[in-house]
């Protein structure tokens, strides 16, 4: 009879610490070099007025315009604004005490992924070159965990993901660019026809495909964990084009919102599912026409922002953090969302457990 209570007593616990962490499933979305200038202030009155940067700025005015700071976010980033801040929590708005940085002093795209998804700024990742990662991402830890096998995947716009997740190693399902799509329903095989046959103004694939083939699979496969990484708003920002790093910016917010509309109305993920949204690198600002550029001697550029909504993320909106956030974080905190303990290939960096408590 004691063995008997005592066998109930463990069930019960190991029932109640579930109950802890109500995430099963994972979304990542990064949006490149999206800076947290406008993640919190919406369009910049400064740059939509500049004709070097915008050229139509009655248009931009239209859209994205307004003399509150809090207003122009909302318009420029609806779901981040409508839903996020209202049902999960915002890091990063340094005008408001909550900071949160690359660890890596390099401040641009291979590197930041890497702090991202490896938990570690590793100086032997500094360059944006095609070459295999050595370092062990977190996508692929949670990979070889039980029931997460052969689930995880990740639809990229730009082409060096397959190196930075190291899909050759890792077991990650990684479609990149213009990768074949081979599946066998009538939507991704559109997909596929579409993006071997569009004008790729940036290149590589539009990010509009990039999202639509990574929600077609999820409703198809359903994956445990599904990364979407957009790239246009650091393309457009290169180019000097504000007036189209914003729309691109405003779209990529409406793809958000429509995967989670997706995943909420399906059992497999609904209230069980964790969204962090973030980018790789910041942008410079202090000096104006530095918008367009980031890198190791741009100030500001080592400057970003992370997004969360999901079932164990309680609804705070904008958090103040004592001290501040780092990029190598977010690889614990998603095997940490999980119930998973994440240990980097080098060095330690814990998770951020406001996000989860
Ligand atoms: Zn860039």
């Amino acid at each position: 009879m004691k063995i008997f209570f005592l066998f109930l007593f463990v069930i019960s616990a190991s029932v109640s610490f579930a109950q802890q962490h109500k995430t099963e499933n994972l979304i990542v979305v990064t949006l490149d070099g999206m800076r947290w200038q406008e993640v919190f202030g919406g369009a910049d009155p400064v740059l939509m007025k500049d004709k070097r940067f915008t050229h139509d700025s009655g248009t931009v005015a239209a859209l994205f315009g307004s003399e509150e700071r809090t207003e122009r976010r909302r318009k420029l980033f609806p779901f981040l604004w409508g839903t996020v801040a209202v049902r999960g929590q915002l890091y990063g708005d340094r005008l408001s005490g909550s900071e949160v940085n690359n660890a890596n002093p390099y401040k641009f795209s291979y590197p930041g992924y890497n702090e991202i998804f490896t938990g570690y700024p590793d100086s032997g990742v500094n360059s944006n070159d095609k070459i295999k990662n050595p370092n062990t991402n977190v996508l692929e830890f949670i990979g070889k965990q039980k029931g997460y096998q052969g689930r995880i995947a990740a639809f990229t716009t730009w082409d060096v993901f397959p190196y930075i997740l190291n899909r050759w190693r890792s077991g990650i399902y990684v479609n990149s660019d213009v990768d074949t799509l081979k599946f066998n329903t009538p939507a991704l095989k559109l997909i596929n026809d579409m993006q071997f046959l569009e004008a790729k103004p940036i290149d590589v694939r539009l990010d509009l495909l990039t999202y639509f083939a990574g929600r077609e699979y999820l409703k198809a496969y359903k994956p445990r964990v599904l990364y979407i990484a957009f790239d246009e708003t650091d393309d457009f920002a290169h180019e000097g084009a504000y007036d189209q790093y914003l729309k691109s910016a405003h779209a990529e917010d409406g793809m958000i919102g429509d995967l989670w509309n997706t995943i909420q109305s399906m059992p497999e993920y609904r209230n069980k599912t964790t969204l962090i949204i973030t980018s790789d690198h910041g942008r410079g600002d202090q000096i104006k026409e530095q918008w367009t550029d980031h890198g190791e001697r741009i100030l500001d550029a080592g400057h970003i922002w992370i997004a969360v909504l999901g079932p164990d993320t309680k609804a705070e909106g904008l958090v103040k953090t004592p001290a501040p956030l780092y990029q190598k974080q977010i690889a614990p905190t998603l095997a940490a969302l999980l119930g998973f303990h994440f240990i980097p290939d080098h060095g330690t960096s814990g998770p951020i457990q406001s996000i989860y408590h």
